[in-house]
């Protein structure tokens, strides 16, 4: 027997807030400079330390897949689009996407990657702050380098995976498994819309999974507050019908396309 769905309309979740879409714009405009002003501190740190290179970007792209997991959980799974300031910002963004999927391939530049961007810069700024001149602080700033530019990347990331056609370099990359695929995604949107939550690169999915990362996570604040995971998302029903699943191969009681409005 199936358990139904019940979402918010997609045109109830649409459009980010007119102050938020300028602050985003502002952090989008801040972001090249400050990634230029960075690399060329880095310069002489690169040419004395060339392999901290590779160990950097490693450190940057797990880094980026597994921050974007955890922001990704925390606005699917809590809260609501009322949330104080992080509902109508950021919750909303994460809602509309389950409603309607392709909502983001016809997004502009600012609305798919502001707010990544003001992540990135945040992470650029902290980078200039601590400096560079030894291996240690040459690595540390290395690896916010990548860090920011995969975080920044990352909408955009998860909207080529949602493009039917993206560009050829892209499907290139995603061939290579560096970049989130379309079918790596699919687990994200099926039944029990519980895992796959990293949509950088997708490399932390799996692990994150068998250490049941997310589902402890749910299950201490459950306990410590009471509050039903993604219950705003897909409706008390099918919330309680998730957290009841003791085996995640059950996946079998959640339908993954009844969608109405709550
Ligand atoms: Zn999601
Ligand atoms: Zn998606």
């Amino acid at each position: 027997m199936g358990v139904r769905i019940v979402q918010r309309k997609a045109d109830e979740l649409a459009g980010a807030p007119k102050g938020w879409r300028r602050f985003e714009l502002f952090c989008t405009i801040v972001f090249p400079p400050l990634f230029v002003t960075l690399v060329y501190r880095m310069r002489h740190d690169a040419w004395e330390w060339p392999h901290l290179i590779p160990l950097s970007f490693l450190i940057g792209l797990l880094g980026a897949d597994f921050i974007s997991g955890l922001v990704h959980w925390m606005a699917d799974t809590w809260g609501t689009p009322d949330t104080p300031f992080v509902g109508k910002t950021l919750i909303r963004t994460f809602r509309e996407h389950h409603v309607d999927q392709k909502a983001i391939t016809r997004h502009d530049f600012i609305e798919t990657n502001g707010s990544n961007m003001w992540g990135g810069s945040s992470m650029l700024t902290f980078a200039l702050i601590i400096g560079g001149g030894d291996r240690l602080h040459a690595l540390a700033q290395g690896s916010l380098l990548f860090f920011a530019s995969f975080v920044a990347l990352t909408s955009q990331i998860h909207r080529w995976a949602h493009m039917d056609s993206p560009p050829l370099i892209v499907r290139g990359l995603q061939s290579s498994r560096m970049l989130l695929t379309a079918h790596h995604h699919e687990r994200h949107h099926t039944a029990p819309f519980d895992r796959s939550y990293c949509i950088t690169c997708g490399w932390l999915n799996q692990p994150l999974h068998s250490i049941r990362f997310f589902r402890t996570l749910e299950d201490l604040i459950t306990a410590l507050t009471g509050a039903l995971p993604r219950q705003d998302d897909i409706g008390k029903e099918a919330a309680i019908a998730v957290a009841q699943q003791v085996e995640e191969e059950e996946h079998a009681p959640i339908e993954a396309s009844a969608h109405t409005d709550g």
